[in-house]
């Protein structure tokens, strides 16, 4: 039980580096004035380049976020934290032969933790399309004012904001990814055909029962339309200040690849009854992709009537 109850730690561990640095304003001790901005500056009308102190704190902070996460989650597979249930159960005992394909059921697919890791820390996708992203929209000068501020701490309104911007923009890119190619087939009476489909989302769905380590694994098509847009709009939409630009980047990213584990996380309980995606509920999307398309808020899913409970779907386990 005090195993399962430390798992918890890993989402305050995921937003350390901004938690820690915002905590009695300990930044200003650690970096020279002259090397951040106290308030929101516009680099275009000013004609200067930013100071890449706030880029690399934001880079670093999902870095020490993955960290953490990782480390969980590596614990946590070999045993040391607790029980694990596969999110998705075989219906074949462990010594017998799965008499399903291998990619189809949890139980009934091993893999070296030391391959998924680099898999998971190799994915061009995943981390050099975003880490450009990040540098080239900040080192332009490409983001909004006050993601420059480093004023004030996090303000965890904003970082919800994002948060729920964030997946219900990537909600409506995920839906559109599945069913363009249908919707033009439909309108044009079968006169033009598309493959959006094949060309950006269903490389990641070639994994109908994922891994953690599968998350970023897909194209980048896929993290073009599925990811960057999505930040950035939600960048405009939202004026955050960098530490919670921070937060945001570190809590989206790691809890985008805890939904991926295939073992049950101890939280997903209380998630669920928030209306929070699970791992479970993800799987589902991988398996049956006519339900969840949120990632992070199911409530999107619940409002387009396109929500699968895990809770009641056969096949998917939800205790913890
Ligand atoms: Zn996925
Ligand atoms: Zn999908």
């Amino acid at each position: 039980m005090a195993q399962q109850a430390a798992c918890w730690l890993v989402w305050p561990a995921i937003v350390a580096l901004p938690l820690v640095l915002t905590t009695s304003e300990l930044y200003k001790g650690v970096f020279p004035e002259q090397w951040y901005d106290t308030q929101p500056r516009d680099i275009w009308s000013e004609g200067v380049w930013p100071s890449p102190l706030g880029l690399s704190l934001g880079i670093g902070a999902v870095v020490v976020g993955q960290f953490f996460m990782l480390m969980y989650f590596c614990a946590r597979r070999a045993g040391y934290l607790g029980s694990l249930t596969s999110v998705q159960k075989c219906g074949a005992s462990e010594t017998r032969k799965c008499p399903m394909a291998d990619s189809f059921c949890a139980s009934c697919r091993p893999y070296n933790l030391s391959e998924g890791l680099l898999t998971h820390l190799a994915q061009p996708e995943g981390f050099v399309m975003l880490g450009g992203y990040l540098i080239g929209t900040w080192m332009f000068g490409l983001m909004p004012k006050s993601y420059y501020s480093f004023e004030g701490g996090i303000n965890w309104k904003h970082v919800v904001m994002q948060l729920l911007l964030q997946d219900g923009i990537q909600f409506g890119m995920h839906m559109l990814e599945h069913r363009f190619d249908t919707m033009v087939k439909t309108v044009t009476n079968d006169k033009v055909r598309t493959e959006l489909y094949k060309a950006s989302h269903k490389p990641h769905h070639r994994f109908y029962n994922p891994r953690l380590f599968d998350a970023f694994n897909g194209s980048p098509t896929d993290t073009f339309l599925m990811i960057l847009v999505p930040l950035i709009l939600t960048a405009r939409l939202v004026n955050a200040n960098v530490w919670s630009y921070m937060a945001f980047g570190s809590l989206y990213a790691n809890w985008l690849t805890l939904i991926h584990a295939e073992y049950v996380h101890p939280w997903d309980f209380v998630f669920r009854a928030l209306g929070l995606g699970t791992a479970a509920d993800h799987h589902i999307h991988h398996k049956l992709q006519k339900y969840n398309f949120g990632h992070l808020f199911m409530y999107w899913d619940k409002l387009s009537g396109t929500y699968k409970n895990p809770a009641i779907c056969p096949m998917f386990n939800s205790g913890v």
